[in-house]
């Protein structure tokens, strides 16, 4: 069927580290217009997944279709679709330079429109904003449903832009007290590993959000290339991959076993480069650890 897009504007840029990283806000109309009628326009994105919007490619000059993870939740800012965007220095890489560029300033200052994907509610009355995926999937990171996620103790590790789907965790679970009026209440562990203090993102936020509950969110950021003396986290890789004597590959998970000694009690969350999660894999077989549940996204 025919895909319906809207004209989203750039409300907000944070540079994290310059050419690099930057977090970005698109904000949606509430209402749009289709042959004359006016649509209501619903956002109710569940953490964890992604919208898909039309960017500038930076090589090829083209608008190309791209998938986002949202970080902030629909609940606490309905219509900001905020995300984090990396440079991914791949050959042929395109929108993620583009994103990086101070077009995209100018783009926020004349309120160029850029486009984000919409979707027809069941009774075709309405719209909403396009998510990714409606189901928990072993490949996917959308959230368990309320319920659920209350009840788990979780460990989720975002490498770099891989922290964006685990934001939106923190940012809705503390809407919801961290689910402590259903009982126990979750218990998560994020845990994030950058290169340097100058990638770190939202560390203020995540470190008060802990401040405030800390029976249930304990943030742990990794540094691996360049740390302060007084860094009190973990520093370098969180695992290894050496080899056998026989040249086969070995994972060491020690470093992040450190940090959580009891990895087959959690639901194991990941989210990075596809290599690194092999590279997690193959460790947890390998150290003959089953989490209780393994689910992971890469981009
Ligand atoms: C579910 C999901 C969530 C994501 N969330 C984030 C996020 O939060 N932050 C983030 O930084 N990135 C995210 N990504 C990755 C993001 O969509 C881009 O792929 C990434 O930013 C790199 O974009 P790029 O245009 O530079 O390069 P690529 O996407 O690698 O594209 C490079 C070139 O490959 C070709 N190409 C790529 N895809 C296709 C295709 N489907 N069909 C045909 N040709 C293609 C094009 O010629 C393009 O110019 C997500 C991806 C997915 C699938």
């Amino acid at each position: 069927m025919h895909e319906i897009f809207v004209p989203a504007r750039i409300t907000h840029l944070l540079t994290i580290e310059s050419q690099e990283i930057r977090a970005v806000e698109l904000t949606v109309p509430e209402v749009y217009e289709i042959n004359g009628v006016s649509y209501s326009v619903r956002d109710a994105m569940w953490p964890g997944t992604a919208f898909l919007a039309r960017p500038m490619g930076y090589r090829t000059r083209k608008l190309r279709r791209r998938m986002y993870t949202r970080s902030n939740c629909s609940m606490t800012a309905p219509y900001v679709l905020q995300t984090i965007i990396n440079h991914t220095h791949e050959e042929k890489a395109d929108t993620s330079i583009w994103w990086q560029t101070s077009e995209v300033e100018d783009w926020m200052r004349k309120g160029i429109p850029l486009d984000v994907r919409l979707e027809w509610d069941d009774a075709h009355t309405g719209l909403h904003i396009y998510e990714n995926t409606k189901i928990c999937k072993p490949s996917n990171l959308r959230l368990e449903p309320d319920g659920e996620w209350e009840h788990m103790r979780i460990v989720a590790i975002g490498f770099s832009t891989g922290l964006t789907p685990f934001l939106s965790y923190v940012r809705y679970m503390a809407a919801h007290d961290f689910g402590k009026s259903t009982g126990e209440g979750v218990r998560f562990t994020l845990i994030v590993s950058v290169r340097h203090p100058g990638q770190l993102m939202f560390h203020e936020e995540l470190l008060e959000v802990e401040r405030l509950f800390p029976q249930h969110f304990r943030y742990h950021p990794v540094l691996t290339r360049v740390w302060p003396d007084d860094w009190k986290y973990s520093t370098g890789r969180l695992f290894r991959v050496g080899a056998t004597a026989s040249g086969e590959p070995v994972v060491d998970l020690g470093p992040l076993r450190q940090v959580v000694p009891d990895l087959q009690g959690v639901h194991l969350r990941f989210c990075g480069n596809k290599e690194a999660c092999h590279q997690l894999e193959m460790g947890l077989r390998q150290a003959g650890i089953t989490p209780l549940s393994f689910r992971s996204e890469v981009w």
